[in-house]
């Protein structure tokens, strides 16, 4: 199970699934993407293979920045609904998260207990705060971080707001993550072998970071909001 998350110039459906790809050895039982173009986002998830999602997966819903996921189920059965990526009631955010949320229930009923709810997982819960914290304070970002705050467990997430064509909110902890750095495009996933079809020039994410991976910009920061700087490494691995 994995994440990746790609935001550039370019087509975004193969870079993901090939990123997919390479995460498979780590075990999932289904896998999803999302991607943003000109008329939204579009979720595309199956049960089974990423064979079956590159399959499923239309020309139409072809964009320039996108997220994808090997499910490894935890809460709630393998199934469609339950393959990521989730989304928010709205529809507004949409999310791939690796891990568990311990406290999700907690947090459920004492945020969001009217929120009905179209999934059993508890990544299902992240998206669903964020939307509800986003009504009643508008700001994103600051939205992001104290919903972050709120989960105990592990988690690598990224999310995209459908209001907002260039911007990935991600987020770790206790679960692998890196950013990848390009010319004109960021990357994130959890093993740097599912972004080395595109860069081998990496950051490495601390626990309870978040980060607002751009085209151009990766920025780093604390659950406070506190910006972290630090160096990219570059990894000499064949491919
Ligand atoms: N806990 C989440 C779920 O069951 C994520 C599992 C994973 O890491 O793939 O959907």
């Amino acid at each position: 199970c994995g994440i990746v998350g790609y935001i550039g110039q370019n087509e975004v459906q193969d870079v993901l699934l090939k990123g997919l790809e390479k995460l498979e050895y780590r075990g999932y039982d289904s896998a999803g993407i999302a991607t943003f173009n000109d008329q939204g986002v579009h979720v595309t998830k199956v049960k089974g293979r990423i064979a079956t999602l590159r399959d499923e997966v239309e020309a139409s819903t072809e964009g320039t920045m996108g997220i994808g996921h090997t499910r490894w189920a935890t809460h709630g059965a393998p199934s469609k609904v339950n393959a990521h990526p989730h989304q928010s009631t709205s529809k507004r955010f949409t999310i791939v998260h690796n891990g568990v949320i311990e406290n999700y229930e907690d947090v459920q009923k004492e945020y969001i207990p009217d929120v009905q709810l179209q999934s059993e997982t508890d990544t299902e819960i992240i998206v669903q705060l964020l939307e509800k914290l986003v009504e009643e304070q508008q700001d994103v970002e600051a939205a992001f971080r104290k919903a972050i705050s709120l989960f105990k467990g592990s988690y690598a997430v990224a999310v995209m707001d459908a209001q907002n064509p260039d911007t990935i909110f991600v987020a770790k902890n206790k679960s692998p993550l890196l950013v990848g750095l390009g010319d004109d495009f960021n990357v994130v996933s959890s093993d740097s072998l599912a972004m080395l079809h595109v860069t081998n020039e990496f950051v490495e994410l601390e626990d309870k970071e978040v980060v607002l991976v751009e085209r151009n910009s990766v920025q780093i920061k604390k659950l406070d909001g506190t910006k972290v700087e630090r160096d990219s490494f570059t990894a000499e691995i064949d491919e």
